[in-house]
């Protein structure tokens, strides 16, 4: 009977022991870089209170789950289905209650409302806002003028969906010329949810546009991308002086940006060079026996997967041109140098890294 007894226990231990392994290895993690914090956020997000399915709570425990430091629940301001059943006069509602539910956590919620319209100038997020309610307007123009009454970073949602645009081709219109002069859109979803838009890409290239990546979830986290598979939710690192709301809108401002999705990584070169530099760091070099094989031992302290292309000189002992750096993992190169060097550099382009439509970044090590 003991043994039985024992038996149940350490069962019961082991489920206990493999469900607390499987939330933390889900956690995304990316290193901090020169300068600045890496704050993980989805700034796109929906619950019952538009034409979600889920409750607010819902939403915070996806992204405490998903080691995210910040979301935002966006809210379409005009699109209202479940309003006969969940009467909705206080369009704040979802953050407020987002924000107690948070309260115990490290989890920021910024307040932010989807301008839901007809294309031009389609869907987009206002962040930052005050007041949802006063947000609500009948001529979209005036929504954008009320959103920047309140301070608010906005984007343009999914400039690439199908259902307003049947090539799925982002373009832009007069409507958006003229918000981007007026100063009334400051950035521009080059991802959203399963879809990515390189026409998008160069809009935010050509027109100063912050580069965002966001989930846009209506469902659940878990359901949508596989986290119990090792998929991961669209997300936008921002790069931030301090963890705070307002140190956040300055990066955004800025377009400090770089959007991780699926094995991608989409940014400005600037910041992408910043978010490589950090995420490759050579752990140590050494040359066995009497070779000239220097063995280099490279970790990649980011959750992305990162695909190389050797640009430089050397060839490798062991492999071709393409090398994977496994996420959160060291990898040694077996690099023919010749003679037995003290220093070295090696320059990869870094395949899955796009800084610009058909253009990917380059990195160089600094191998010592
Ligand atoms: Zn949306």
């Amino acid at each position: 009977m003991k043994k039985f007894i024992l038996f149940f226990l350490f069962c019961h231990v082991t489920a206990l022991a493999q469900n607390h392994n499987h939330s933390f290895g889900r956690k995304i993690a990316f290193p901090n870089v020169s300068g600045y914090l890496t704050l993980k956020s989805d700034l796109h997000i929906h619950t019952v209170f538009s034409d979600g399915s889920v409750w607010p709570d819902i939403r915070v425990q996806e992204a405490i789950r998903d080691g995210l430091d910040v979301i935002s629940l966006t809210e379409h301001l005009e699109y209202q289905p479940h309003k006969d059943d969940i009467p909705h006069p206080n369009r704040n509602r979802s953050y407020e209650l987002a924000l107690r539910l948070a309260e115990n956590s490290d989890l920021m919620i910024v307040r932010g409302s989807e301008i839901t319209r007809s294309m031009p100038p389609g869907h987009s997020n206002a962040i930052f806002i005050e007041d949802a309610n006063k947000m609500i307007k009948d001529d979209a123009m005036d929504a954008f003028e009320e959103a920047q009454n309140q301070q608010a970073f906005v984007f343009w949602n999914h400039p690439t969906w199908t259902g307003q645009e049947t090539d799925g081709i982002a373009k832009l219109y007069d409507l958006h010329e003229e918000l981007i002069e007026k100063g009334l859109l400051h950035g521009i979803e080059v991802v959203n949810m399963d879809t990515y838009s390189e026409e998008a890409l160069q809009i935010a290239l050509d027109h100063n546009l912050t580069i965002m990546g966001t989930s846009d979830v209506h469902g659940l986290i878990d359901w949508d991308y596989e986290t119990q598979h090792g998929g991961h939710r669209p997300i936008t690192l921002i790069f931030a002086e301090e963890r705070t709301e307002a140190a956040m809108q300055a990066a955004l401002e800025a377009g400090r940006t770089v959007v991780w999705y699926n094995d991608l990584l989409i940014g400005r070169a600037v910041h992408m060079n910043l978010l490589l530099n950090a995420s490759v760091t050579v752990e140590s070099l050494n040359y066995p026996g009497d070779t000239q094989v220097a063995h280099v031992q490279v970790k990649n302290n980011s959750d992305a997967k990162l695909m190389l292309h050797n640009l430089s000189d050397f060839t490798f002992y062991d492999t071709a041109d393409i090398i994977e750096l496994a996420p959160q993992a060291s990898t040694t190169l077996k690099v023919k140098t010749g003679k037995r060097l003290k220093t070295f550099d090696m320059k990869f382009k870094v395949l899955n890294a796009i800084v610009a439509p058909k253009e990917q970044a380059t990195l160089t090590i600094q191998v010592k």
